[in-house]
């Protein structure tokens, strides 16, 4: 069970309105399972619709910011709290205190890294976290099939895989990850997993 959830996402809007439509959902589904947001802390695409819904439906959204990102134009200034941090490091390491699941919704750079890193992370064993893509039009297609390239080419097992659910359905997927348990990873050992 979970209750604070980090959600990595776009800061662009994306070329198709089904992206802020799915994400104002997200929003306003966590506000309504009393589930607490911990996210960039922009107002601008993807993320600001996520923010925006969660808050309109008085859920808890808390924004986690280096402070060279926070000008006028991109900080979210009515958040349950904004969090200002110096380099994307700290962020990314506050951003992984305070939650206890986390959820990708389609993005760009910034996202594909923050989630890498919490997939990473898992596989080492680092935190027990489940880990949830919203694969909102398909976005993450491609990268199904490369998840399924590595497996078949021997660079992931099948349990790093199955650490990542994926569902286009966001209800679906909290249930999934309110279901999941981390396997046990006892240690690493030249790329074996033992
Ligand atoms: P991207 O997917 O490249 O648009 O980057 C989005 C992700 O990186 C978000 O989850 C944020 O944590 C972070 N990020 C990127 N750009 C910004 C921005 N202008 N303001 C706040 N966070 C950002």
């Amino acid at each position: 069970m979970f209750s604070t959830i980090v959600v990595f996402c776009g800061s662009n809007a994306g070329n198709h309105p089904i992206y802020c439509k799915v994400a104002a959902e997200v929003g306003k589904i966590l506000a309504e399972q009393k589930m607490s947001i911990v996210y960039g802390g922009a107002k601008i695409g993807v993320m600001g619709a996520l923010a925006q819904a969660a808050l309109d439906n008085n859920g808890e959204v808390y924004g986690v910011i280096p402070l060279f990102l926070k000008t006028k134009e991109v900080a979210h200034e009515q958040l349950t709290k904004l969090i200002e941090v110096e380099t994307m490091h700290e962020r990314k390491l506050k951003m992984h205190e305070l939650s206890d699941g986390i959820l990708a919704l389609p993005g760009g750079w910034g996202t594909m890294e923050e989630l890498f890193e919490m997939m990473t992370w898992a596989q080492l064993g680092l935190h027990p976290k489940p880990i949830g893509i919203l694969n909102i039009n398909g976005f993450y297609d491609p990268f199904l099939m490369m998840m399924e390239e590595m497996l078949q080419e021997g660079f992931i097992k099948h349990i790093h895989k199955e650490m990542i659910m994926v569902n286009e359905d966001i209800e679906v997927l909290l249930e999934m990850m309110k279901n999941y348990r981390a396997p046990e990873i006892k240690k690493w050992i030249t790329g074996q997993t033992v």
